[in-house]
């Protein structure tokens, strides 16, 4: 990550941020739970039914993922949108650079020509094509203003976010709290099946309840606090 961030692919906000997502993993035991698999089933599901499904792709995702990235945006037919936090020209073109070395294809975002609604206007930046008519967008490691604004404007959000308390993990529809490797390619390998199964996909979408899911990886969390505590982890 620090080598992205000389890079000029990651912003220095960026590496911490990703700090923080290391010490959720931590309490989470660096695994994916079952918890976070439903939702990400779940999330497979949603993108699947999706008619405008959007991946929105900052320095962070790029740097961790991209492949992973791209091959989960043609197992759904997603479109890619690289959307910067901390957006300079040159930042966007390496980011997008990134993307297509990675085997994105008629990625978004170099030219943004629309603003979303109710946030300051760097972060309001996005595309016509993209994340503004898409009807669900995944938020990898998004910040809470960009997801909150998203979910008033009536879009099914799908975040990935190893912190439950955050504001993303509350605006989201779908809180996956997983690592970002472990959290994309684990909704790609359920896309085939799910594919085929429309029932399923439809009683997945309709018993997920977010707020249950994150009172679940809290718990999971505070109970690998306490077993090391009491010296059993
Ligand atoms: P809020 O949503 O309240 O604004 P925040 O200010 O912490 O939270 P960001 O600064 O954008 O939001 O941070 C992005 C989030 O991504 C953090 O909550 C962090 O825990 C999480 N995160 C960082 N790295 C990873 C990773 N590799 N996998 C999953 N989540 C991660
Ligand atoms: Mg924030």
């Amino acid at each position: 990550m620090s080598e992205r961030v000389r890079e000029g692919i990651v912003a220095p906000t960026g590496l911490i941020a990703h700090g923080r997502g290391e010490a959720f993993d931590y309490l989470l035991g660096e695994r994916t739970t079952e918890n976070a698999r439903r939702a990400e089933l779940t999330a497979a599901a949603m993108l699947i039914d999706a008619n405008r499904p959007v991946i929105s792709v900052n320095g962070n995702t790029a740097a961790l993922c991209s492949e992973g990235i791209v091959a989960l945006a043609e197992a759904v037919l997603a479109r890619i949108e690289v959307n910067l936090f901390h957006r300079t020209p040159e930042r966007v073109e390496k980011v997008c650079a990134l993307m297509e070395a990675a085997g994105a294809k008629e990625l978004l975002g170099r030219q943004p020509d629309a603003t979303l609604p109710g946030i300051a206007s760097d972060r309001a930046v996005c595309t016509r094509a993209g994340i503004l008519s898409a009807d669900v967008v995944l938020i990898p490691l998004e910040d809470g203003d960009r997801a909150e604004a998203l979910a008033k404007l009536g879009k099914k959000v799908i975040a990935i976010d190893l912190n439950p308390l955050s504001r993303t993990s509350k605006a989201a529809h779908i809180s996956i709290v997983d690592e970002l490797t472990r959290a994309v390619p684990g909704i790609a390998a359920e896309v085939p099946e799910l594919r085929r199964n429309g029932n399923r996909r439809l009683a997945l979408m309709n018993s997920f309840d977010n707020a249950r899911n994150l009172e679940e990886a809290m718990a999971i969390m505070c109970g690998n606090l306490r077993a090391a505590g009491e010296g059993k982890a």
